[in-house]
């Protein structure tokens, strides 16, 4: 971090400004020059809190040179991390396709979805127990119920679960959760980060629908901070001023995340755009664009979902798709030789 102070700071401020950065642990080497002094600080900054140190009245600017997020970077963990669930894993050499319906709404419902998207290539089925909704007149999932629901679909096909834990209260309920969804409402919901980072079940983080990477990844660091390691991030489309479809879906973030951490990311078209003839196109170029995985909402039938059935697919249009995926994903692979 580097710190560049006022024109003839005051003495007493600036001895008591070092003092406390020692403190902390921290070498000063500090560069008097002609206009201006500069501190670089040198050691753990992470935990320095840079707003507070730019609000000093003898500091005329901060930058941080390194990032804040330590258990997340790349540069200190330059393998990929792979999530072992068992009879999948998420990051590794498998394209991940997690799919279902957005909300659980019958057990009837539930287990044949997961039959039908594990015939066609899912490895993982995703669905809403407790279901964050914008107007509280909407269905509001079964909760607990459809917690039982997803677990005998599990049952009856072998795929991993993915569900969303929207409150505290309800973590002793998800023990048994393959993978724990966090949605985009909640990325900055810090004390649910913390509990779910002391936990042992991978969870999962979708974007905030206005969250920078940084913000993004910090949210990371508050679960793995905490010990667990196995967190997975997920695009699901952010906030822009464009309307017609429900979010705009950032490609981007693949090849960033890549570049700045090693967890594993998944793209979710079916939030992304709100649309399910969108669905399809913004897949397969999340794939080209080297995603570990995709989560995409399968519905028996649309027309009649409790929730988001303008964006879900049908089995049989997920069908062809999952197979469309699988194969530039293994035509990529090929490529990478
Ligand atoms: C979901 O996946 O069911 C969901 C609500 O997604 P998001 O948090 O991305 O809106
Ligand atoms: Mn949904």
């Amino acid at each position: 971090m580097i710190v560049v102070l006022k024109h003839d700071p005051n003495r007493a401020q600036l001895d008591s400004l070092k003092a406390w950065l020692q403190e902390k642990g921290i070498t000063i080497h500090e560069s008097i020059g002609h206009s201006n002094t500069i501190l670089g600080l040198v050691g753990d900054t992470s935990k320095l809190d840079i707003d507070l140190i730019a609000a000093l009245d003898i500091v005329e600017a901060v930058k941080r040179v390194q990032e804040p997020y330590k258990n997340a970077n790349r540069k200190f963990h330059p393998e990929d991390t792979v999530i072992d669930l068992g009879c999948t894993t998420i990051g590794g050499d498998e394209l991940t396709i997690m799919a279902g319906p957005c909300s659980v709404e019958t057990e009837e419902q539930v287990v044949a979805i997961a039959k039908a998207v594990k015939a066609s290539g899912a490895t993982m089925l995703r669905g809403g127990a407790f279901k964050p909704r914008t107007s509280p007149y909407s269905f509001q999932g079964l909760g607990e119920r459809g917690l039982e629901i997803l677990k005998v679909a599990r049952q009856e096909t072998g795929l991993p679960i993915v569900t969303e834990l929207m409150d505290l209260s309800q973590l002793p309920l998800f023990k048994d959760v393959d993978v724990i969804q966090i949605g985009a409402r909640n990325m900055q919901n810090f004390d649910l980060l913390k509990a779910v980072g002391h936990q042992d079940r991978p969870v999962m983080i979708k974007r905030g629908m206005s969250a920078t990477y940084e913000e993004w990844l910090m949210s990371a660091e508050y679960v793995m901070s905490g010990g667990n390691e196995n967190v997975i991030l997920c695009e699901r489309g952010i906030r822009t001023f464009e309307s017609y479809t429900r979010n705009t879906l950032d490609l981007a973030a693949i090849p960033v995340m890549q570049r700045l951490t090693h967890l594993p990311i998944i793209i979710d078209p079916s939030h992304a755009t709100g649309k399910s003839w969108l669905v399809e196109p913004l897949a397969m170029g999340a794939v080209a664009t080297g995603c570990a995985g995709l989560q995409i909402e399968v519905h028996n039938d649309p027309a009649h979902a409790l929730c988001d059935g303008p964006q879900s697919l049908r089995p049989e249009d997920f069908d062809p798709l999952a197979k469309k995926l699988l194969a530039l994903h293994a035509a990529m692979k090929g490529l990478e030789g």
